[in-house]
């Protein structure tokens, strides 16, 4: 032994400049493969598996539901399942309502794609596919939707892909954040959108009529050009619901006067909105979004789990009760499906509070499901693009071939 390892000396000794070299190599060799290892697990995390339902399948589907309606949480992550929320709760847990018997579907593990920032999640979440392929990614996207810019047209959003086959559909879409309704969602006459702007609640509580429960004036469509058109009506006399919206505001600025940011006050009236038009008008939309920002200007301005941050998702399920009270009373649990989901999380208070890296608390991703085709309990992988092809399969529309996205395993009952 000592003999083998003095002749390796030797020999080292003698051949250096090739020693040398053959170390190099190694060394450059194993940085390779450590970062392709790496690079793959990253990436694989992040890849769909599921199902793309055939056209047999599609059939069984079509019909299933009046609506879908997506409650879209800005920047919640997975902290639904870390809070007390007994509206989710109640919302996606299974029941029977009359006859039908509805099952939920929940996971708080979902993955949001890199960059965890907002237009990018809410990006792929419509149009089915990762960032680097809808095309915006990093570079001021945010406001580049905010301002109109949409994505690559090769990768229709579960909107469009809806509207095409079938002509005579409606969509609904109300946002607090503006950049879903102006950039992440075509434009088609056929789609009825709504922004709640910090203007919009002074107006609501200026012309509120209390005896008819009615304030005109307020809220802004946004029409096909992008631009702001006339303003309209927002009802509070839902059955169910009757007069909350207007306590809720005047209670808000009791409390903290009227700011321009009253982003909670416009996230109520956001949910209103859909409320109103959806229960109002029960067979006009087939598809209902709402967007709901509090949450994540509150881990703008706090930080994830701090009590800025659960008071924020505490009055969200405060909204989403209202919401399932509104449909138990208009009779219209049994035929709608409700999705709740959200494009990232928050990074832990300390330093800068934000998000847009890969920690476990900005990736990790509420995505919840309640309605009579779904399969009770926690889902196979959910990964943000996958919401396209599952709001798609709901209504037994095909999905895109571009898209990425998939409809997770054990997330419907008659997919497996
Ligand atoms: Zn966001
Ligand atoms: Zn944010």
């Amino acid at each position: 032994m000592k003999n083998f390892f003095k002749k390796l000396g030797e020999k080292i000794k003698a051949n250096k400049k090739k020693t040398i070299v053959i170390s190099v190599i190694a060394f450059v060799t194993v940085c390779i493969v450590i970062t392709v290892c790496c690079l793959s697990a990253f990436l694989f995390n992040r890849i769909a598996t599921g199902y793309v339902p055939t056209d047999a399948q599609l059939e069984v589907a079509k019909g299933q539901y009046k609506r879908v309606v997506i409650i879209g949480v800005d920047g919640v992550g997975d902290f639904f399942g870390k809070t007390y929320t007994p509206n989710f709760d109640k919302m996606f847990s299974d029941k029977t309502v009359g006859e039908t018997e509805i099952h939920a579907s929940v996971t708080y593990t979902g993955t949001a794609l890199y960059p965890t920032i907002s237009c990018e999640n809410w990006t792929s979440m419509f149009h089915g596919v990762r960032p680097v392929y809808h095309g915006f990614i990093f570079r001021n996207t945010n406001q580049r939707v905010e301002a109109g810019e949409k994505a690559n047209e090769k990768y229709p959003s579960f909107v469009k892909q809806f509207l095409d086959q079938y002509p005579d559909g409606n969509v609904l879409s109300v946002c607090t954040w503006r950049g879903v309704n102006n950039g992440v969602i075509e434009n088609d006459a056929r789609i009825t959108k709504y922004n709640s702007y910090p203007a919009d609640v002074l107006q609501f509580l200026e012309n509120y009529d209390d005896v008819a429960k009615v304030a005109t004036n307020v809220m802004t469509v946004v029409d096909e050009s992008e631009e702001a058109t006339a303003s309209t009506t927002i009802y509070d006399n839902i059955p169910g619901i009757e007069g909350q919206l207007y306590d809720f505001i005047s209670e808000q600025v009791k409390m903290y006067g009227y700011s321009d940011e009253t982003i909670e006050m416009r996230d109520a009236m956001t949910m209103q909105r859909v409320i109103a038009e959806t229960v109002n008008n029960p067979d006009k939309y087939q598809i209902a979004y709402m967007h709901l920002d509090q949450v994540d200007h509150a881990g703008h301005s706090f930080g994830y789990g701090k009590p800025g941050y659960v008071n924020a998702v505490s009055r969200v399920d405060m909204l989403i009760g209202r919401l399932y009270a509104a449909y138990e009373a208009a009779g219209m649990l049994q035929d709608t499906l409700f999705v709740l989901c959200t494009d990232h999380g928050h990074r832990l208070p300390g330093g800068h509070k934000n998000h847009g890296k890969n920690t476990d608390l900005e990736v990790n991703v509420t995505f919840a499901l309640a309605g009579k085709t779904v399969k009770s309990g926690t889902p196979g992988k959910f990964i943000n693009d996958d919401l396209a092809p599952i709001v798609s399969y709901a209504l037994g529309v095909k999905a895109s071939d571009t898209w990425q996205g998939k409809v997770p395993y054990n997330m419907f009952t008659a997919l497996g």
